[in-house]
This record gives structure tokens, C-alpha cells and sequence, in this order.
């Protein structure tokens, strides 16, 4: 077979579609997060069935304003024509699996009525001009919640006046705690009894996790051990394998 100049051009067309195919894919695997919460999960609950399951947040209501919007889990517009974005967590983009039950979530608890903001103190915007902040109602704090639910992944982005790690970590003991107060006071010397529920101990500071049982786990900084209960779960909250233990 003769090679034309029309061969190589459409060659080149059938090259230029395989890659956009692949990116288009990959913006969509890349997401990092587990998608295992039904849409359908908080239909029969009302929002204060919700909040009665968590405990008072030690975060301070700067600001109050109604929400008067929800675009989508982390994305809310307020009122005064603020645009906030919950800062320190990330739910699924319109069209990613979660984005529906993220988002139903937040219109549950926060559409139309007064919500409450602790503004990042450490950078007040992102760079969409978003307000970064906690959000607060009826005292809880939604971005935690977000979390321990299982509806957003981390996204922390120092520097940042948060630190959202803190709030998943109770991510185990979540479901059968309703009424403790412990979580919040007990939280610098209780990381001996949450080690013995996570098999996996990644390090919030390098972004790589290990077996229990590795070296660098000794080593590690109380403050920046992250406790997970499978390689799964590390894995999709962004943390790398060490290379030395190979978990
Ligand atoms: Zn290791």
C-alpha cells in the first residue's frame, strides 16, 4: 500500500481523538474519592435527624448569612452575594458519581435558611474570588460532617487556618458517638486507641502511607498520623505507598 499524504492526515485525526479520549477518562478517574454513598441515603432524614448526630464545633461564627443557593457539596452562594467554598474538602464535580448525594446533602442543611461562617483566616479567598470558610449550622460544622459521611475527599491546601485532617480522623468512631463530647478535648491524647483501628498510618506531611508496623511509622509526629482502616482509603484520600514497607 501506497502511503499518502490523506493516510498520514487521517492517522493523525484517529491519534488526536485516542489521546482526547484518554484525558477526558482520566479527569474523571482522578477524583479520589470512594462513591460508595447513595443518593438515596439522607431522603428519609430530616436535617436536624443529621446534626443531632454530631457534636458542637469549637469553630466561631464570624459572619451570618442565608443560603440562598447550592451548586454543589462544597460550593454554596449566600444571601449578601457571597460565594463561599467550604474550605478543606472537595465533593465530585456535576456528572462524577457522589455529586448528586453531596450535594443533596448540603441543600438538606443549608438551603434557605441562616448559616453561619468561620472565615479562613489564613487565606480569605481562593482564586475564583470564593470565600474560604467553615460552615456552620446549628452549631456543626458542615465541612467535618461532609467528611465523616463520606461525601468529600481532603483537599487541604496550606496555608490554611484549618486543618481538615482533624476532622476526618474520627471518620471510625463517628456512627455510634452521639452524644460524647470527646472528640474535641480528648483529641492530642487519644491517637494510641485510634491506631489500633487503622491498619494503614499515613503521614499528613509527606503524603505517603505505610503498614503499622513500618519504622517510619515510630518516627512519625503524633500530629501528622493519619489513621486508615484500608489500602483503598489511603489511596483515594491522595496518599502515596512507601517504598520501604510497601503497604
Ligand atoms: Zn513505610
Amino acid at each position: 500500500m501506497k502511503i499518502t499524504k490523506k493516510h498520514i492526515f487521517s492517522l493523525l485525526v484517529i491519534l488526536i481523538l485516542a489521546i482526547g479520549a484518554i484525558s477526558i477518562a482520566s479527569a474523571y478517574t482522578g477524583t479520589g474519592f470512594s462513591h460508595n454513598v447513595p443518593s438515596s441515603k439522607y431522603s428519609d432524614m430530616s436535617a436536624s435527624d443529621i446534626l443531632s448526630q454530631y457534636s458542637d464545633t469549637e469553630c466561631h461564627v464570624e459572619e451570618r448569612a442565608v443560603c440562598t443557593k447550592v451548586v454543589d457539596g462544597d460550593t454554596i452562594y449566600l444571601d449578601n452575594g457571597e460565594k463561599v467554598r467550604f474550605v478543606g474538602v472537595n465533593t465530585p464535580e456535576r456528572g462524577v458519581e457522589g455529586y448528586i448525594a453531596s450535594k443533596n446533602f448540603v441543600q438538606k442543611l443549608c438551603l434557605n435558611k441562616e448559616v453561619g461562617l468561620d472565615i479562613d483566616d489564613s487565606k480569605h479567598h481562593d482564586k475564583y474570588g470564593r470565600t474560604l470558610a467553615v460552615v456552620i449550622v446549628d452549631g456543626k460544622n458542615v465541612n467535618e460532617m461532609l467528611l465523616k459521611e463520606g461525601l468529600a475527599e481532603i483537599m487541604y491546601m496550606p496555608p490554611s487556618e484549618f486543618y481538615p485532617y482533624n476532622w476526618a480522623d474520627g471518620n471510625t468512631h463517628v456512627a455510634d458517638t452521639h452524644s460524647s463530647s470527646s472528640s474535641s478535648d480528648s483529641s492530642s491524647t487519644d491517637s494510641s486507641s485510634s491506631s489500633g483501628s487503622g491498619s494503614y498510618v499515613g503521614n499528613a506531611n509527606t503524603g505517603k502511607f505505610h503498614v503499622s508496623s513500618c519504622s517510619s511509622v515510630n518516627k512519625m509526629s503524633e500530629k501528622n498520623k493519619v489513621f486508615f482502616s484500608s489500602r483503598d482509603e489511603a489511596i483515594n484520600q491522595g496518599y502515596v505507598p512507601c517504598k520501604r514497607c510497601n503497604p
